[in-house]
Protein backbone atom coordinates (compact mmCIF):
# COMPACT_ATOMS: atom_id res chain seq x y z
CA UNK A 1 0.00 0.00 0.00
CA UNK A 2 1.40 3.86 -0.96
CA UNK A 3 1.68 6.13 1.77
CA UNK A 4 1.97 9.96 1.72
CA UNK A 5 6.25 8.98 2.05
CA UNK A 6 6.21 6.72 0.04
CA UNK A 7 8.01 7.61 -3.73
CA UNK A 8 6.39 5.02 -5.56
CA UNK A 9 4.14 5.96 -8.21
CA UNK A 10 0.29 5.95 -7.23
CA UNK A 11 -1.98 2.97 -8.18
CA UNK A 12 -3.66 3.23 -11.37
CA UNK A 13 -3.21 4.73 -13.54
CA UNK A 14 -6.19 6.52 -14.89
CA UNK A 15 -9.09 9.23 -14.04
CA UNK A 16 -11.76 8.41 -11.36
CA UNK A 17 -14.16 6.52 -13.59
CA UNK A 18 -17.52 6.86 -13.29
CA UNK A 19 -20.25 3.54 -12.45
CA UNK A 20 -20.93 1.84 -15.84
CA UNK A 21 -24.57 2.54 -14.66
CA UNK A 22 -24.29 6.61 -14.65
CA UNK A 23 -21.68 6.44 -17.26
CA UNK A 24 -24.56 4.93 -19.75
CA UNK A 25 -27.40 6.95 -18.25
CA UNK A 26 -29.24 8.69 -20.73
CA UNK A 27 -30.16 12.30 -19.79
CA UNK A 28 -33.75 13.04 -18.39
CA UNK A 29 -35.26 15.23 -21.61
CA UNK A 30 -37.65 17.63 -19.93
CA UNK A 31 -39.98 19.64 -22.02
CA UNK A 32 -39.33 22.71 -23.43
CA UNK A 33 -39.21 25.62 -21.14
CA UNK A 34 -41.38 28.72 -22.07
CA UNK A 35 -39.35 31.40 -22.59
CA UNK A 36 -41.46 34.59 -22.54
CA UNK A 37 -45.27 35.14 -22.08
CA UNK A 38 -46.15 34.97 -25.37
CA UNK A 39 -45.65 31.08 -25.21
CA UNK A 40 -48.01 28.41 -24.35
CA UNK A 41 -46.36 25.68 -22.21
CA UNK A 42 -48.17 22.46 -22.60
CA UNK A 43 -45.00 19.94 -23.12
CA UNK A 44 -44.50 19.28 -18.83
CA UNK A 45 -48.14 18.94 -17.62
CA UNK A 46 -47.80 21.61 -15.00
CA UNK A 47 -50.85 23.76 -13.68
CA UNK A 48 -51.71 26.80 -15.87
CA UNK A 49 -52.46 28.69 -13.05
CA UNK A 50 -50.54 30.84 -10.26
CA UNK A 51 -49.46 29.86 -6.92
CA UNK A 52 -52.94 30.37 -4.88
CA UNK A 53 -52.59 33.69 -2.37
CA UNK A 54 -52.84 31.24 0.47
CA UNK A 55 -50.33 28.85 -1.06
CA UNK A 56 -47.49 32.03 -1.67
CA UNK A 57 -48.49 33.39 2.21
CA UNK A 58 -47.05 30.13 3.28
CA UNK A 59 -43.98 30.17 1.06
CA UNK A 60 -42.52 33.67 2.55
CA UNK A 61 -43.62 32.99 6.01
CA UNK A 62 -41.00 29.79 5.47
CA UNK A 63 -38.59 32.48 3.74
CA UNK A 64 -37.36 33.82 6.67
CA UNK A 65 -36.04 30.47 8.05
CA UNK A 66 -33.97 30.11 5.57
CA UNK A 67 -30.90 30.25 7.26
CA UNK A 68 -32.15 27.01 9.31
CA UNK A 69 -32.39 23.20 8.28
CA UNK A 70 -36.15 22.20 7.47
CA UNK A 71 -37.82 19.91 9.47
CA UNK A 72 -36.01 16.62 8.52
CA UNK A 73 -39.11 14.55 9.19
CA UNK A 74 -41.47 16.78 7.83
CA UNK A 75 -43.67 15.73 10.76
CA UNK A 76 -46.43 18.50 10.39
CA UNK A 77 -46.74 17.62 6.81
CA UNK A 78 -47.04 14.29 7.21
CA UNK A 79 -49.58 14.85 9.94
CA UNK A 80 -51.73 17.25 7.71
CA UNK A 81 -51.34 14.56 5.19
CA UNK A 82 -52.26 11.47 7.28
CA UNK A 83 -55.61 13.39 7.95
CA UNK A 84 -56.29 14.58 4.70
CA UNK A 85 -56.18 10.92 3.67
CA UNK A 86 -57.73 8.61 6.68
CA UNK A 87 -54.04 7.02 7.32
CA UNK A 88 -51.57 7.87 10.04
CA UNK A 89 -48.16 9.17 9.96
CA UNK A 90 -46.04 6.70 9.66
CA UNK A 91 -47.51 5.18 6.68
CA UNK A 92 -46.56 8.24 4.96
CA UNK A 93 -43.05 9.35 3.48
CA UNK A 94 -42.37 12.27 1.74
CA UNK A 95 -39.25 13.58 -1.10
CA UNK A 96 -38.34 16.04 -3.10
CA UNK A 97 -41.46 15.06 -5.87
CA UNK A 98 -42.88 12.09 -6.39
CA UNK A 99 -39.84 11.01 -8.55
CA UNK A 100 -37.42 11.95 -5.48
CA UNK A 101 -39.65 9.44 -3.54
CA UNK A 102 -39.54 6.81 -6.29
CA UNK A 103 -35.91 6.93 -6.02
CA UNK A 104 -35.98 6.22 -2.64
CA UNK A 105 -38.30 2.89 -3.27
CA UNK A 106 -36.14 1.97 -6.00
CA UNK A 107 -33.12 2.47 -3.55
CA UNK A 108 -35.15 0.67 -0.82
CA UNK A 109 -35.83 -2.30 -2.40
CA UNK A 110 -33.47 -2.82 -5.14
CA UNK A 111 -30.15 -4.51 -5.38
CA UNK A 112 -27.74 -4.97 -8.60
CA UNK A 113 -29.58 -7.31 -10.69
CA UNK A 114 -32.98 -7.22 -9.01
CA UNK A 115 -36.02 -5.99 -11.82
CA UNK A 116 -38.89 -3.15 -11.84
CA UNK A 117 -41.63 -3.86 -14.25
CA UNK A 118 -43.22 -0.89 -15.86
CA UNK A 119 -45.68 0.11 -18.46
CA UNK A 120 -44.31 1.49 -21.82
CA UNK A 121 -44.88 4.03 -23.17
CA UNK A 122 -45.00 5.76 -19.48
CA UNK A 123 -43.32 8.27 -17.26
CA UNK A 124 -39.71 8.92 -18.66
CA UNK A 125 -37.98 8.97 -15.51
CA UNK A 126 -38.86 5.18 -14.57
CA UNK A 127 -35.75 3.93 -16.36
CA UNK A 128 -33.71 6.03 -15.04
CA UNK A 129 -34.07 5.91 -11.68
CA UNK A 130 -34.10 2.21 -12.06
CA UNK A 131 -30.63 1.99 -14.14
CA UNK A 132 -29.26 4.61 -11.51
CA UNK A 133 -29.76 1.73 -8.72
CA UNK A 134 -28.27 -0.84 -11.08
CA UNK A 135 -31.33 -2.42 -11.13
CA UNK A 136 -32.63 -3.78 -13.90
CA UNK A 137 -35.50 -1.97 -16.43
CA UNK A 138 -38.49 -4.44 -17.32
CA UNK A 139 -40.66 -2.22 -19.91
CA UNK A 140 -43.76 -3.95 -20.92
CA UNK A 141 -45.29 -2.36 -24.13
CA UNK A 142 -48.76 -0.76 -23.84
CA UNK A 143 -51.83 -3.29 -25.63
CA UNK A 144 -53.48 -1.55 -29.06
CA UNK A 145 -55.71 0.67 -26.90
CA UNK A 146 -52.80 2.29 -24.58
CA UNK A 147 -53.97 0.37 -21.52
CA UNK A 148 -51.40 -1.28 -19.12
CA UNK A 149 -51.29 -5.10 -20.55
CA UNK A 150 -51.48 -6.42 -16.86
CA UNK A 151 -51.18 -10.05 -18.35
CA UNK A 152 -48.26 -9.49 -19.52
CA UNK A 153 -46.49 -7.54 -16.79
CA UNK A 154 -47.69 -10.47 -14.76
CA UNK A 155 -46.06 -13.08 -17.37
CA UNK A 156 -42.66 -10.45 -16.61
CA UNK A 157 -42.25 -11.51 -13.27
CA UNK A 158 -39.24 -13.52 -12.52
CA UNK A 159 -37.50 -14.68 -9.26
CA UNK A 160 -35.66 -11.19 -9.66
CA UNK A 161 -39.02 -8.51 -9.86
CA UNK A 162 -38.77 -6.48 -6.50
CA UNK A 163 -41.20 -3.98 -7.50
CA UNK A 164 -43.57 -3.10 -10.43
CA UNK A 165 -44.99 0.45 -11.06
CA UNK A 166 -48.51 0.84 -12.09
CA UNK A 167 -48.81 4.34 -13.53
CA UNK A 168 -52.51 5.40 -13.78
CA UNK A 169 -53.68 7.51 -15.55
CA UNK A 170 -51.03 6.60 -17.28
CA UNK A 171 -48.67 9.24 -18.24
CA UNK A 172 -48.07 10.05 -21.26
CA UNK A 173 -51.16 8.85 -22.85
CA UNK A 174 -54.13 9.79 -20.55
CA UNK A 175 -55.42 6.03 -20.05
CA UNK A 176 -55.91 4.96 -16.90
CA UNK A 177 -56.15 1.47 -14.92
CA UNK A 178 -59.90 0.68 -13.74
CA UNK A 179 -60.14 -0.42 -9.53
CA UNK A 180 -61.30 -3.73 -10.95
CA UNK A 181 -58.14 -4.46 -13.11
CA UNK A 182 -55.83 -3.66 -10.30
CA UNK A 183 -58.01 -5.13 -7.91
CA UNK A 184 -57.50 -8.45 -10.00
CA UNK A 185 -53.92 -7.99 -10.76
CA UNK A 186 -52.93 -7.24 -7.03
CA UNK A 187 -54.77 -11.09 -6.22
CA UNK A 188 -52.54 -12.46 -8.81
CA UNK A 189 -49.03 -10.99 -7.98
CA UNK A 190 -46.31 -12.36 -5.54
CA UNK A 191 -47.37 -11.04 -2.33
CA UNK A 192 -42.95 -9.69 -1.71
CA UNK A 193 -42.90 -7.56 -4.58
CA UNK A 194 -43.74 -3.98 -3.83
CA UNK A 195 -46.63 -2.76 -6.47
CA UNK A 196 -46.36 1.03 -6.66
CA UNK A 197 -49.46 2.84 -8.07
CA UNK A 198 -48.13 6.23 -9.28
CA UNK A 199 -51.31 9.16 -9.24
CA UNK A 200 -49.22 11.56 -10.58
CA UNK A 201 -52.75 12.70 -12.11
CA UNK A 202 -54.86 11.45 -10.12
CA UNK A 203 -57.04 14.42 -9.22
CA UNK A 204 -57.63 14.94 -12.51
CA UNK A 205 -59.54 11.34 -12.95
CA UNK A 206 -63.64 11.38 -13.10
CA UNK A 207 -64.56 8.07 -14.32
CA UNK A 208 -66.82 5.96 -12.27
CA UNK A 209 -64.14 2.80 -12.44
CA UNK A 210 -60.97 5.29 -10.82
CA UNK A 211 -58.98 3.11 -8.59
CA UNK A 212 -59.84 3.39 -4.83
CA UNK A 213 -56.25 2.82 -4.20
CA UNK A 214 -56.21 3.79 -0.40
CA UNK A 215 -58.67 0.58 -0.78
CA UNK A 216 -56.33 -1.88 -2.38
CA UNK A 217 -53.66 -0.42 -0.16
CA UNK A 218 -55.56 -1.23 2.96
CA UNK A 219 -56.16 -4.77 1.39
CA UNK A 220 -52.71 -5.47 0.33
CA UNK A 221 -49.94 -4.40 2.38
CA UNK A 222 -47.64 -5.17 -0.63
CA UNK A 223 -49.50 -1.56 -2.58
CA UNK A 224 -47.52 1.50 -2.33
CA UNK A 225 -48.97 4.73 -3.38
CA UNK A 226 -47.21 7.25 -4.94
CA UNK A 227 -48.70 11.03 -5.55
CA UNK A 228 -47.30 14.26 -6.09
CA UNK A 229 -48.39 18.59 -5.58
CA UNK A 230 -46.67 19.30 -8.78
CA UNK A 231 -49.59 18.69 -10.76
CA UNK A 232 -53.31 19.63 -9.77
CA UNK A 233 -51.81 21.31 -6.89
CA UNK A 234 -49.15 23.68 -9.08
CA UNK A 235 -46.31 22.88 -6.78
CA UNK A 236 -43.67 21.44 -9.48
CA UNK A 237 -41.17 23.93 -9.28
CA UNK A 238 -40.73 23.51 -4.92
CA UNK A 239 -40.73 19.62 -5.31
CA UNK A 240 -42.76 17.73 -3.62
CA UNK A 241 -44.56 14.28 -3.19
CA UNK A 242 -44.96 11.24 -0.74
CA UNK A 243 -45.79 8.07 -0.48
CA UNK A 244 -48.57 5.81 1.53
CA UNK A 245 -47.41 2.59 2.23
CA UNK A 246 -47.06 0.09 5.22
CA UNK A 247 -45.26 1.19 8.61
CA UNK A 248 -42.09 -0.76 7.81
CA UNK A 249 -41.80 0.29 4.51
CA UNK A 250 -42.47 3.97 5.10
CA UNK A 251 -39.77 4.04 7.29
CA UNK A 252 -37.97 2.43 4.26
CA UNK A 253 -38.37 5.09 2.12
CA UNK A 254 -38.02 7.61 4.94
CA UNK A 255 -34.20 6.10 5.70
CA UNK A 256 -33.38 6.00 1.76
CA UNK A 257 -34.53 9.85 1.44
CA UNK A 258 -31.76 12.01 1.55
CA UNK A 259 -31.69 13.94 4.74
CA UNK A 260 -33.44 17.68 4.39
CA UNK A 261 -34.45 17.21 0.49
CA UNK A 262 -37.96 18.67 1.09
CA UNK A 263 -36.94 22.55 2.06
CA UNK A 264 -39.66 24.20 4.74
CA UNK A 265 -41.02 26.11 1.65
CA UNK A 266 -42.17 22.99 0.02
CA UNK A 267 -43.33 21.65 3.52
CA UNK A 268 -45.27 24.83 4.05
CA UNK A 269 -46.56 25.18 0.49
CA UNK A 270 -48.41 21.81 0.55
CA UNK A 271 -49.99 21.99 3.93
CA UNK A 272 -51.52 25.40 2.59
CA UNK A 273 -52.56 23.95 -0.57
CA UNK A 274 -54.24 20.80 1.52
CA UNK A 275 -55.73 23.31 3.13
CA UNK A 276 -57.17 24.70 0.01
CA UNK A 277 -59.35 22.04 -1.25
CA UNK A 278 -62.39 24.02 -2.75
CA UNK A 279 -59.93 26.60 -4.51
CA UNK A 280 -57.82 23.42 -6.01
CA UNK A 281 -60.95 21.20 -6.94
CA UNK A 282 -62.34 24.36 -9.32
CA UNK A 283 -58.92 24.43 -11.06
CA UNK A 284 -59.10 20.40 -11.16
CA UNK A 285 -62.67 20.93 -12.52
CA UNK A 286 -61.83 23.64 -15.03
CA UNK A 287 -58.99 21.69 -16.65
CA UNK A 288 -61.29 18.90 -16.56
CA UNK A 289 -63.85 20.83 -18.60
CA UNK A 290 -61.57 21.65 -20.95
CA UNK A 291 -60.32 18.47 -21.37
CA UNK A 292 -63.94 17.30 -22.60
CA UNK A 293 -64.75 20.33 -24.86
CA UNK A 294 -61.43 19.28 -26.63
CA UNK A 295 -61.64 15.79 -26.68
CA UNK A 296 -64.78 15.35 -28.75
CA UNK A 297 -63.74 18.41 -30.88
CA UNK A 298 -60.44 16.87 -31.77
CA UNK A 299 -62.37 13.00 -32.41
CA UNK A 300 -64.89 14.93 -34.54
CA UNK A 301 -61.97 16.17 -36.83
CA UNK A 302 -60.65 12.79 -37.61
CA UNK A 303 -58.33 12.09 -34.37
CA UNK A 304 -57.66 9.16 -32.91
CA UNK A 305 -57.15 9.98 -29.09
CA UNK A 306 -57.50 7.61 -26.01
CA UNK A 307 -60.04 8.82 -22.87
CA UNK A 308 -57.57 10.70 -21.22
CA UNK A 309 -58.30 10.87 -17.26
CA UNK A 310 -55.23 13.35 -16.67
CA UNK A 311 -54.52 17.04 -17.87
CA UNK A 312 -53.20 16.37 -21.30
CA UNK A 313 -54.07 14.60 -24.68
CA UNK A 314 -52.27 12.36 -26.64
CA UNK A 315 -51.78 11.58 -30.30
CA UNK A 316 -49.71 8.49 -31.35
CA UNK A 317 -48.24 9.14 -34.42
CA UNK A 318 -45.60 8.08 -36.32
CA UNK A 319 -41.72 9.99 -36.32
CA UNK A 320 -42.47 12.11 -39.70
CA UNK A 321 -46.34 13.00 -38.41
CA UNK A 322 -44.55 13.73 -35.27
CA UNK A 323 -41.89 16.33 -36.43
CA UNK A 324 -44.48 18.26 -37.96
CA UNK A 325 -46.48 18.58 -35.71
CA UNK A 326 -43.57 19.57 -32.84
CA UNK A 327 -42.53 21.96 -35.59
CA UNK A 328 -45.97 23.48 -36.09
CA UNK A 329 -46.87 24.07 -32.84
CA UNK A 330 -43.27 25.65 -32.11
CA UNK A 331 -43.85 28.10 -35.32
CA UNK A 332 -47.88 28.62 -33.23
CA UNK A 333 -45.88 29.35 -30.23
CA UNK A 334 -47.69 26.32 -28.53
CA UNK A 335 -44.78 23.84 -26.77
CA UNK A 336 -45.88 20.60 -26.58
CA UNK A 337 -44.06 17.23 -26.05
CA UNK A 338 -42.99 14.65 -29.16
CA UNK A 339 -42.03 11.46 -28.11
CA UNK A 340 -40.05 9.27 -30.28
CA UNK A 341 -41.38 6.12 -31.89
CA UNK A 342 -44.64 6.89 -30.38
CA UNK A 343 -46.46 10.49 -30.55
CA UNK A 344 -46.84 14.01 -28.99
CA UNK A 345 -48.26 14.29 -25.29
CA UNK A 346 -50.24 18.09 -25.34
CA UNK A 347 -51.33 19.24 -21.87
CA UNK A 348 -54.22 21.46 -20.89
CA UNK A 349 -54.15 24.79 -20.21
CA UNK A 350 -56.29 27.73 -20.28
CA UNK A 351 -59.32 28.00 -22.67
CA UNK A 352 -57.35 30.40 -24.97
CA UNK A 353 -54.38 28.47 -25.10
CA UNK A 354 -56.49 25.14 -25.74
CA UNK A 355 -58.30 26.73 -28.31
CA UNK A 356 -54.67 27.46 -30.30
CA UNK A 357 -54.51 23.34 -29.93
CA UNK A 358 -57.60 22.71 -31.25
CA UNK A 359 -57.30 25.02 -34.42
CA UNK A 360 -54.28 23.88 -35.23
CA UNK A 361 -54.79 20.76 -35.04
CA UNK A 362 -58.27 21.33 -37.16
CA UNK A 363 -56.60 23.42 -39.52
CA UNK A 364 -54.11 20.40 -40.64
CA UNK A 365 -53.95 19.10 -43.63
CA UNK A 366 -56.25 16.08 -44.75
CA UNK A 367 -53.62 13.80 -45.22
CA UNK A 368 -51.44 14.88 -42.07
CA UNK A 369 -55.20 14.14 -40.37
CA UNK A 370 -55.78 11.21 -42.03
CA UNK A 371 -52.29 9.67 -41.45
CA UNK A 372 -51.96 10.98 -37.99
CA UNK A 373 -52.25 8.22 -35.99
CA UNK A 374 -50.24 5.83 -37.74
CA UNK A 375 -50.63 2.07 -36.79
CA UNK A 376 -48.35 1.86 -33.17
CA UNK A 377 -44.46 0.61 -33.45
C1 LIG B 1 -44.92 14.40 -13.25
C2 LIG B 1 -44.91 12.98 -12.85
C3 LIG B 1 -44.30 12.52 -11.67
C4 LIG B 1 -43.41 13.27 -10.80
O1 LIG B 1 -43.54 14.49 -10.51
P1 LIG B 1 -42.75 15.17 -9.34
O2 LIG B 1 -42.69 16.56 -9.82
O3 LIG B 1 -41.42 14.53 -9.18
O4 LIG B 1 -43.60 14.97 -8.14
C5 LIG B 1 -44.39 11.19 -11.33
N1 LIG B 1 -45.04 10.33 -12.09
C6 LIG B 1 -45.62 10.71 -13.22
C7 LIG B 1 -46.33 9.70 -14.02
C8 LIG B 1 -45.57 12.02 -13.65
O5 LIG B 1 -46.10 12.37 -14.81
Amino acid sequence: MNTLTDSAAPVGNGLPTLRPEVASLPRYVPGVRAEGPDVAALASNESHFDPLPSVLRGVFSAASTLNRYPDAGSLMLRARLAEHLGATMDEVAVGPGSLGVLNQIISAFCRPGDEVIFPWRSFEAYPLVVQLAGATSVPVPLRDDESHDLNAMLAAVTEQTRVIIICTPNNPTGVPVPHSKIEEFLGLVRSDILVVIDEAYIEFATAADTPDTLALYREHPNVCLLRTFSKAYGLAGLRIGYAVASRDIAEGLRKTALPFSVSALAQEAAIASLDAQDEIRDRVNAVVKERERLLPALRAAGYNIPDSQANFLWLRCDDDAREKLVADFNAAGILVRGYARDGVRISLADAEANQGVLSLLTNQSPKLTADANLART
